[in-house]
């Protein structure tokens, strides 16, 4: 596959606009969009081939999908600005086939999972190729069907599914270590029977290598990446209220400036 090119600029521009979109729609969940960001960019420039299939289960990141999408060429500038809109396509937490990526509905969280591995299992008997993503929250984690999807999806021998944790230690009511604590989650998956890997889920050319599958994958995977709530916005990160918030006018301003700058903001 030719590699698209997948710059720290790109990024940024996407960040930008991503953060422009939540603002301009005055809605919340940008901490989480900002830290799945890095991971559906490098999915959608770099990984997914066409005949692959993408859930995404963490459906409040939808946000990051849609300007994922839009640096493709996908969705347009004007499409974007119709985010939470009455009567959009691009709603926050975005309905089965509202847009051609939405293959699920999804936002109640802890269903993805077992659709990847449903989906897996047609590929499978079918004899079809290609691979099957799941993007998941790691507070999504709690739900006991993402558990059955383990059991399941090893015993089918899925080798052409990958699970892929947004682990920004955060969720709705705290920090997922005082919720409910997952660690040692990549040990967990283990002893599921999955092969699991743990990446910088900042970093784009460890999460190319990371969530690229081998042709020989014979079992399925999670590949764990290591995230920040927030990620590149210093008063946002680590901070659960950004679940939920929408930034103020003053707010945007200062995050717009640090994207830009890449120098801390000060505010707050
Ligand atoms: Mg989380």
């Amino acid at each position: 596959m030719t590699q698209k090119t997948l710059s720290p600029d790109l990024v940024r521009q996407v960040k930008l606009r991503l953060l422009k979109m939540h603002f301009e729609a005055g809605v919340g969940h940008i901490g989480g969009n900002l830290s799945s960001l890095e991971i559906l960019l490098c999915l959608y420039h770099r990984v997914l081939q066409p005949t692959d299939q993408f859930v995404l289960s963490k459906g409040h990141a939808a946000g990051a999908l849609y300007t994922t999408l839009w640096s493709i060429g996908e969705l347009t500038d004007e499409e974007l600005k119709t985010f939470h809109k009455d009567g959009t396509r691009l709603s926050g937490h975005p309905p089965v086939g509202s847009i051609p990526a939405i293959i699920f509905s999804n936002g109640s969280l802890g269903h993805g999972p077992g659709q990847a591995a449903g989906l897996a299992l047609a590929k499978k008997l079918r004899g079809e190729p290609g691979h099957v993503f799941c993007l998941c929250s790691d507070g999504e984690w709690n739900e006991g069907s993402c558990w059955e999807s383990l059991i399941f999806a090893k015993q089918q021998k899925l080798g052409n599914l990958t699970f892929i944790i947004d682990v920004n230690g955060l969720q709705g009511f705290g920090t997922t270590k005082e919720v409910a604590d997952l660690e040692p989650f990549a040990d967990k998956f283990r002893a599921f029977g999955w092969r699991a890997v743990q990446v910088d889920g900042h970093d784009i050319d460890s999460l190319s290598a990371s969530l690229t599958p081998s042709s020989k994958q014979k079992w399925p995977r999670a590949v764990l990446a290591r995230t920040r709530k927030g990620s590149g916005v210093s008063f946002m990160e680590g901070k659960m209220e950004w679940h939920y918030l929408p930034m103020s006018p003053a707010q945007y301003a200062a995050a717009v400036k640090e994207i830009e700058s890449g120098v801390p903001a000060s505010i707050l």
